[in-house]
């Protein structure tokens, strides 16, 4: 590990080009109209990869307008769902050929490790690609029995133009949640991607337009989210927003869709999410489970297990070999093999978990693993093991997101069910055990979205996943995510001869 850490001063040069860096509207790259330009930087090292257009409200104007165009003059509403369909498919393998340019791309950007990119995430997105391309011709209304003499049928057709903004901890994936359903349903798309990781998502577009989608269908405005975001929040002309980001951010522009023109929302928000390893655990599994639930993409993920509650039984043992399987972790550059973790997104995350370490410290947990920065360069923290915590710590309350795991003991389970609820969020559980009643119990009594049973981030296309409370509102991927994305329109015709 010393190595490692001495290997993050001379970091790998990512064998891939920065080929798009401008906005993307109405199918061409274009410069923002104030001519204004934003770093995006490698958090392995803070350095400068490309200098990225930046988009503002004038920008988000000209791509709300030729989304609208394309809207309503299409062709992309109005072709066959069929043709629509081989778009996405086409997207697909297009995703698949370019494999590792994507991945390379998201590792420069994001600073996760290349071979999670490369071997999960990128193939996730094709897959997500086809899931949606399956649905395409697969979208259509109810005749419905009605008390007169009436035909009723319901026409589900596309909302007009999505809005979506999305963070920064899976680029990829994000961008694929949000266009999947969008465009399989027949809307226009304007999108803000976050302004630490603007690069995989113009790339990937990019490949899309090759895929063969129509100019105007997709606009990608990269920027900041009090300009670029909120105006896309707050459009008139926008009919309907996905929002994936905090629950702070979230409630902003909740506010400005209703203070515009009452758009409607979908909000993936911050989480606190409980993993539950009840008294029959075996411990050895448990612990791997609970590492990765928490550990996972750096801790940056919104589902993050991120409060370990273990029972009181094999709480000793959990807790020592939770701290060493921490002191494994492989951190290191995240573009050499076997890396499990690389470094944080960006100064302000790497300063605010630190900050989050330090209150640990001094609310009395137990610090039992690191706790400090990793290496002298860029944002990487070494795992980190908090055991002792109690439920009014800071540590334990809010969203960390980061390689922090903070392991509390309960004693039975009508405990640990009130534990777990007790917080704002609701985003996902883990529970493992091996009895079927306990996990009946806890399957039913927590108030998430998402509850893994002896497994965790299980992210199958089909799998509905969003939260409970301040965790946001509907659902993304599965067949929930359709109906974010259609208007339904009742059709009532008179019957003329009401006896047939
Ligand atoms: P995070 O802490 O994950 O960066 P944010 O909620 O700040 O969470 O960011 C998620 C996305 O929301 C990003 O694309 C960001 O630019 C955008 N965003 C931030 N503030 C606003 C805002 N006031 N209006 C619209 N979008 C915003």
């Amino acid at each position: 590990s010393t190595a490692a850490a001495a290997a993050v001063e001379d970091p790998i040069n990512p064998s891939v080009k920065v080929n798009y860096t401008q906005l993307l509207i109405g199918g061409q790259f274009v410069d923002a109209v104030s001519g204004k330009t934003f770093q995006t930087l490698d958090p392995r090292t803070g350095e400068v990869i490309a200098n990225i257009a930046e988009g503002d409200a004038e920008d988000v104007n000209r791509a709300v307008a030729v989304a609208r165009k394309a809207f309503d003059e299409g062709p992309w509403p109005r072709m066959t769902a069929y043709e629509r369909q081989r778009v996405l498919l086409r997207f697909a393998d297009l995703i698949e050929k370019h494999n590792d340019e994507l991945a390379a791309l998201e590792t420069w950007d994001n600073g996760k490790p290349y071979e999670q990119a490369a071997k999960i995430e990128v193939p996730m997105l094709a897959r997500l690609m086809r899931y949606y391309a399956g649905w395409a011709d697969k979208i259509h209304g109810l005749t419905v029995p009605a008390d007169g003499p009436y035909h009723v049928q319901t026409l589900h057709e596309p909302i007009g133009v999505a809005g979506q903004i999305i963070p920064w901890n899976f680029p990829l994936l994000m961008f694929g949640w949000k266009v999947g359903p969008a465009l399989a349903c027949g809307n226009t798309v304007v999108m803000k991607t976050a302004e630490q990781t603007p690069l995989s998502a113009l790339l990937a577009s990019k490949l899309l337009h090759e895929a063969g989608l129509p100019s105007g269908v997709l606009n990608v405005v990269s920027g900041f989210g009090p300009t670029a975001g909120a105006a896309i929040a707050s459009h008139m002309d926008v009919d309907k927003l996905a929002f994936t980001g905090s629950t702070a951010t979230g409630k902003v522009v909740l506010q400005l869709a209703a203070k515009s023109n009452l758009k409607p929302v979908t909000l993936e928000l911050g989480g606190k999410s409980p993993f539950i390893v009840c008294e029959d655990a075996d411990v050895d599994k448990a612990v791997e489970l609970a590492h990765f639930a928490l550990f996972f993409n750096q801790g940056q993920c919104c589902c993050a297990g991120s409060r370990t509650f273990v029972h009181e039984r094999v709480y000793d043992e959990f807790v020592e070999k939770a701290k060493a399987r921490a002191l494994n972790r492989s951190v290191g550059d995240p573009f050499r093999g076997g890396i499990e973790q690389g470094p944080q997104i960006d100064t302000d995350q790497f300063d605010k978990i630190l900050k989050y370490i330090n209150s640990g410290i001094e609310s009395g947990a137990t610090l039992e693993t690191g706790g400090e920065r990793f290496g002298n360069k860029g944002y990487y923290i070494k795992p980190t093991v908090f055991s002792n915590v109690k439920d009014d710590m800071l540590i334990a309350k809010d969203e960390i997101f980061g390689p922090v795991q903070t392991i509390l003991k309960y004693k039975d389970l009508d405990e640990v069910i009130r534990r777990a609820n007790s917080t704002q969020y609701g985003l996902a559980a883990g529970v493992f055990t091996h009895n079927i009643d306990t996990a009946n119990t806890l399957t039913r009594a927590l108030r998430v979205g998402t509850v893994w049973v002896n497994c965790f981030d299980t992210f199958d296309a089909a799998i509905p996943f969003g939260g409970y409370k301040m965790s946001g509102h509907g659902r993304e991927k599965g067949i929930y995510s359709l109906s974010n994305y259609l208007q339904v329109k009742a059709v009532v015709t008179a019957l003329k001869n009401p006896a047939w």
